[in-house]
Parts: structure tokens; sequence; C-alpha cells
């Protein structure tokens, strides 16, 4: 194990995600990536999480890594979540939303405790845990944040917050300029979050509390790489005066991991697996469809998935996790049976990764969280997107308008994630765009598909050795060095 700082100080970071897997997934590959460059990374999870990731952890350590995960009890029965509740993911209606950041603003001090006791280098803490940037300063230790998303959108988020562009605007279907960025970037009111156009949310009062500690931190995080979006990560840096180091994709860095290799084997539903079913498709020839780990899809909206599935000519993988309790049936009548050999349900987690990375899959219809974008990017595939909540709207202003590696489904308005919207898109809207995405007509789709496979060869580049993530994650670790002298 390349251990370059092994002689002197060993540096070590806490590494502090929150309890949801779009967070959990590129955190836990951070505080890999600190630990196979000789920093000593502790995860600081709660007890049910940390049982989750302590397979993969071990294997880490059984491979040289030196990594561990620290565990702080969950509140969850203290602020009135049920027993056993430390997951965003498990989150089933609204008024828990509250009370599960209550919950996580109650870690200050159980947090503080192991700062007094292990006394880290440094911090990488999740945005949505804005007090350890004033935790870290009583013991004088330095934080970084990681928000999970892509300079991109933070760099639309802070035009539209400091230029209300929607002020003017009286109709919900009337698109505006976000002012002063390196692209022109269209918007309606429709797809803006409801924090960032009102002040009386939850999420305006956390988002708030994100921006000031922001300007406190040391400097963020960023799952991207400089040549994916250097002139935002400029605009960032000149224009919003934010330090930032791009060091992904992060997910580059698993590929080879024994972890990776024994899910291949392991992976089946309902005794076929999932891999040997590609394998036996032809290449590009089947569309990978998922709307992460966090999105609600109604019952009704599932079925016109499904119905603009079945119409579909090519095949598909569908991840379904249908999370919200209540009517099960949204599946047509004898569709599994009817889809046998063309289409896979997976009602479990996915493994998403290895599935897009497959040569069979051709296509990815995504709800447009960044992990999943980054990953499509990654292997390669173009996207259909079908953005929901959070800053998905803006992702999908990037991936259809700024890299022109994907096209619209048709989603139009932003929704709060524990909401969920009975039809948003009907099923011959998610056929045709399909259709579209998966023919090998037209010059437009091949144009699409070369600029895809051009920045996945990128983005494979950036994480080399000598590649602008490898490069920017190296000078960070100089700059904790001389910080610890
Ligand atoms: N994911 C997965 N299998 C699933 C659902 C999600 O592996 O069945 C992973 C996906 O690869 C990504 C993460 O979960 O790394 C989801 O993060 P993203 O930012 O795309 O969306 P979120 O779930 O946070 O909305």
């Amino acid at each position: 194990m390349a251990s370059e700082i092994s002689q002197q100080h060993q540096l070590h970071v806490f590494i502090f995600p929150v309890t949801a897997q779009g967070h959990m997934i590129p955190m836990i590959n951070i505080a890999k990536l600190f630990a196979s460059r000789g920093v000593k990374a502790t995860i600081i999870s709660t007890p049910l999480n940390a049982i989750a990731i302590s397979k993969t952890i071990d294997q880490d350590r059984l491979s040289g890594l030196d990594i561990n995960i620290q565990t702080i009890p969950f509140p969850a029965v203290e602020v009135g979540l049920p027993e056993g509740m430390e997951s965003v993911n498990q989150i089933t209606s609204p008024d828990m939303l509250p009370k599960f950041f209550l919950a996580m603003s109650m870690l200050q001090g159980p947090f503080e405790k192991l700062l007094e006791k292990y006394h880290p280098d440094f911090i990488v803490a999740d945005m949505f845990l804005p007090w350890t940037t004033e935790a870290a300063a009583k013991f004088g230790i330095p934080r970084l944040i990681f928000h999970g998303t892509n300079i991109f959108s933070h760099c639309v988020a802070a035009s539209l917050k400091s230029n209300k562009p929607f002020e003017s605007i009286t109709n919900d279907k009337e698109s505006f300029l976000v002012p002063g960025l390196p692209d022109k970037i269209e918007m309606t009111i429709s797809q803006v979050p409801e924090h960032i156009i009102g002040s009386d949310s939850l999420y305006s009062a956390v988002f708030e509390k994100v921006r000031e500690s922001e300007k406190k931190s040391c400097g963020v995080l960023a799952n991207s790489f400089y040549d994916l979006e250097s002139a935002y990560a400029d605009h960032y840096k000149n224009v919003l005066g934010i330090r930032a180091w791009q060091i992904g994709p992060l997910s580059l860095r698993n590929n080879d991991t024994l972890d990776n290799v024994q899910r291949r084997n392991t992976l089946s539903i309902e005794g076929h697996s999932i891999l040997d079913w590609l394998d036996s498709k032809q290449p590009n020839s089947v569309i990978y469809v998922s709307s992460g780990s966090m999105s609600k899809l109604s019952s009704a909206q599932l079925t016109e998935i499904a119905i603009g599935l079945e119409d579909l000519r090519c095949s598909f993988i569908w991840a379904v996790r249908k999370i919200t309790t209540g009517e099960e049936n949204f599946l047509p009548e004898g569709f599994e049976e009817r889809m046998q050999g063309k289409g896979l349900i997976i009602r479990e987690w996915a493994p998403q990764v290895l599935i897009l990375d497959h040569p069979a899959v051709g296509g990815f219809m995504t709800h447009c969280g960044w992990n999943s974008i980054l990953e499509g990017i990654s292997a390669g595939v173009p996207m259909i997107t079908w953005p929901m909540f959070a800053e998905q709207f803006y992702n999908e202003i990037f991936v259809t308008e700024v890299l022109k590696i994907g096209s619209k489904v048709g989603a139009e308005e932003w929704k709060d994630w524990v909401q969920t919207a009975d039809v948003s898109v009907k099923n011959e809207k998610i056929c045709k765009a399909l259709t579209q995405l998966m023919s090998d007509d037209g010059d437009e789709n091949k144009e699409m598909r070369k600029r895809v496979a051009e920045l996945s060869e990128k983005a494979k580049s950036a994480v080399r050795e000598d590649g602008s993530s490898y490069v920017q994650f190296t000078a960070l670790i100089e700059e904790l060095k001389m910080y610890n002298k």
C-alpha cells in the first residue's frame, strides 16, 4: 500500500456522512481514497448503518487500508421516530423529516466527545451536518464539506439565490435566464426548489445554516472532475470565492475491488444472474431505468412506466424500489409473464454501477441524482432525464443542455421528495423518449453517444495517477500535511 506519509505523522481524517445512500456511498469512497494514500480514515456512523457498511470496510482493512468505523447512537425514539430508523431512506412521511434533522443535530455532543478523544487532523463532513464546522473549530480542527453534488448546481443555486430572476415572472411555464453563468441557462419557476423561492420551509432554515457553515469551512470536496465542468469550477473559485477539490468520479475507484468481484458472482434475482442476463443481450440493446434510492413514485406513476416499457421495442432493467407503503399492485396484469426475456424488474437494491458498466446497457433513464448521472457518464451511457427533487432539475439542464448527453422525458415540476406526485409523466412520453434514445437513427443520437463516450474516457483519465482528480487530491493531502506541521 502506497504510504507516502508514513515516515512522518500519519494524517487522520474523520469522514462523517449523512445516513442516506446517495451520501454514504460516495463518502465511503472518499474514506477509501484517503486510506489508499496513507491517511488513516475513520467513518463516523450510527449503529445500524455501521453494520451495513462493516463488510466492505473489513475487506478494505484486510487488504491493508487503515480504515475503521466509529459509531454514535442515533436518537430516533427521543425525537419521536420509530425505533431503528437511522437512515433518510427509511423516511416515509413529511412529518418525519424535521424530526430526522433534529436527531441529526443531537449528534453534536457525542461527536465532540469523539473529537476530544481521537483528535483527527481534519474532518470531511456532510453538508447536512453544518454544526460540524463549529464542533471542529472548538478543537482547532479544519472541516471540509461534501455536498454530494456537482459544482454546476452550486453555481446555478447561488445565482438564483442572489439574483432572484424568478421574482418578475408571473407564469409557471415562462422561462427566465439564470444570470451570470458561463452558459446561457434558462429555467421555469416550477423547476426551482421551494427553499430557493420561499423562506419559510424547513429546507430554507437548513440551507441557511449550510451556507453559513460553508463560509467558515476550509473548502469543498466535489465528486466531479475538472474536464467535466471546468468553466463552473473556475466560476465557483473566482466568482463565488469557494475553494473546491474535484476528486471524482468516486465510483471509479471501486471498480476492481474484491467487493465488486464478489458481488458480481452473487447478484441474482429469482435465480437469474443479472449479469448473465445482460451477457445474453446485444451491445447497447438494454435500457436501465432507475429513480435512485429515495424517490417516492406513486403506484399510478409506476403503472405508467410499466406500460411505457411494455410498448418499448428494446429490453430493459427496471429498478423499481417502491418505498412508500400502500397499494402494491402497480404492474398491469400479466406484466411480468409477458416481459420474460425482455425485461428484468429489480425490487431490491440494484447493482447499479455494474449494470451501467455492462456493454449491453445502451441507455439510462435516471431521476438525475448526481451519483447516478456521474455513474452514467463514467460508463459512457446516454441518458433520459426525469428530475424530481433536490438539485435534480439543475442536473437535468447540465446533462441535456451543457453536456448534451441526454434528452428530457418531460417532467416539469419540482416536488419535495417526501411528497408523492400522482402522475407527472404519461406512458406515451416515456415510451417515445426511450425509443428515440435507443434507436440507431439520427445524427443527433450518434453525436450524443460520441460525446458521452468521450466524457467516459476523460472520467477514467481523471482518476489515473497523472489525471486531474488524482493531482488535485494529492495537492489537498499536501496542504493538509502543511497544516499539521
Ligand atoms: N443505487 C444502487 N442501487 C439502487 C439504487 C441506487 O446502487 O437500487 C445507488 C446508485 O448507484 C447511486 C446512489 O445509490 O450511487 C444513489 O445516489 P443518487 O445521487 O443518484 O440519488 P439519490 O438516491 O441520492 O436520490
